[in-house]
C-alpha cells in the first residue's frame, strides 16, 4: 500500500533525517510517521508502540521523504509535538508543566553541551554553554518539585494580593505575581520536596558561582569551561535525570546534532566520566547492557 497523502510541509521537515534502507522501516512514509509522533508529543504520549505502528505504515518513494527513518521521523514529530504544546503555559496540571520545564530544560542542556564541545573559535562560544547548562539543570530540578506542587518552587514573596481570590490559580498567575526559588536554595528545597541529595552539591554550588560570574561580569579565563560543563552536566545532571525519569542528555543532542556523539563519548572517555551509556555507530548512543 502506497502513501496518497501530500505531505508538502512535513516533507521539508523530514528531509534531513537519515536514511533507512532496512529492517522494517524500509520504503516507509516518513512523513505520516512525523505526523502520528507530532500528535502524540502533543499529548504527552509516552506509551505508544511503535514497531506495530511502523509494521502498518503505507510505503512511500515519493519526494522528499523517500527513504528517511520513519523512527527517527516519529521521535522528531514527537518533539515538535510538545515543543507546540509547551507554548500554552496556562496548562493547568502540575503534570504538564513539569513535562514542559523538562524538555526545555533537557533542549537547553543538549545545546550548551555542543556549545562547549566546539572549537573555541566563535568568541564566549564555551561560555554561552555553561550558562546554558546550568540554566537547563536549574528548570529541570523545578520541574523535578513542580511534579509535587507548583507552588513549591516558589519562594514566600509571592504576591497574593494581587491574585484574585475565587478565579482558578493559574500557573502564569505564579509566574506573573511570584518569584521562584534562587539557585544556591534548589538542592535544599529539592530534598525537603523529594527527598533526593544530588550527586556533587559542592560542584553544583562551584559552578553556579561560575555562571553568575560569566552572566555579571565576564567569562573566567583561568578555567577550563568546556571541561567543568561536562563535569557538571554528566556526573550531577545525568545521574539526576537517569534516577527520576529514566531520561538521557544523550536522547537531546540529536534534536540539535546528529553527528556530535563521537567526540562527545571521546570527551568523557578522556575526563574519566562514567555514564550508563557508551557511543554506537549508527544509532549514536546505547544504554549499556541494555
Ligand atoms: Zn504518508
Amino acid at each position: 500500500m502506497a502513501c496518497r497523502k501530500e505531505h508538502k510541509n512535513v516533507d521539508l521537515v523530514v528531509k534531513d533525517l537519515p536514511i533507512n534502507q532496512g529492517g522494517i522501516g524500509r520504503h516507509k512514509c516518513a512523513a505520516c510517521a512525523y505526523e502520528k509522533g507530532f500528535e502524540s508529543g502533543k499529548k504527552h504520549i509516552d506509551s505508544f508502540d511503535i514497531k506495530d505502528f511502523i509494521k502498518n505504515l503505507p510505503e512511500s518513494q515519493k519526494g522528499l521523504r523517500r527513504h528517511r527513518d520513519p523512527i527517527e521521523a516519529y521521535e522528531l514529530g514527537f518533539y515538535h509535538g510538545q515543543v507546540e504544546a509547551s507554548k500554552h503555559l496556562t496548562i493547568k496540571d502540575k503534570k504538564g508543566i513539569s513535562f514542559s520545564m523538562r524538555n526545555f530544560g533537557l533542549s537547553i542542556i543538549a545545546k550548551g553541551i555542543l556549545n562547549v564541545i566546539k572549537e573555541d573559535n566563535l568568541p564566549y562560544e564555551h561560555a554561552l554553554g555553561a550558562i546554558n547548562v546550568a540554566h537547563g539543570f536549574e528548570i529541570l530540578i523545578k520541574a523535578r518539585i513542580v511534579e509535587q506542587h507548583p507552588l513549591l518552587i516558589f519562594d514566600k514573596s509571592l504576591n497574593n494580593e494581587k491574585i484574585k481570590k475565587g478565579k482558578d490559580l493559574e500557573f502564569q498567575d505564579l509566574l506573573d505575581n511570584g518569584r521562584t526559588i534562587d539557585y544556591s536554595k534548589l538542592p535544599y528545597q529539592l530534598w525537603a520536596v523529594t527527598g533526593y541529595v544530588l550527586k556533587d552539591e559542592k560542584l553544583f554550588k562551584d559552578f553556579g558561582l561560575i555562571r553568575n560570574q560569566i552572566i555579571h561580569f565576564h567569562a573566567p579565563l583561568s578555567l577550563s569551561l568546556p571541561e567543568l560543563t561536562f563535569k557538571y552536566s554528566f556526573t550531577l545532571i545525568e545521574k539526576a535525570i537517569n534516577e527520576w525519569w529514566n531520561k538521557s542528555i544523550f536522547e537531546y543532542i540529536k534534536v540539535f546534532d546528529r553527528d556530535a556523539y563521537k567526540e562527545i563519548f571521546n570527551k568523557l572517555d578522556k575526563l574519566e566520566i562514567i555514564v550508563s551509556y557508551q557511543y554506537h555507530k549508527t544509532k549514536g548512543f546505547e544504554k549499556i547492557n541494555d
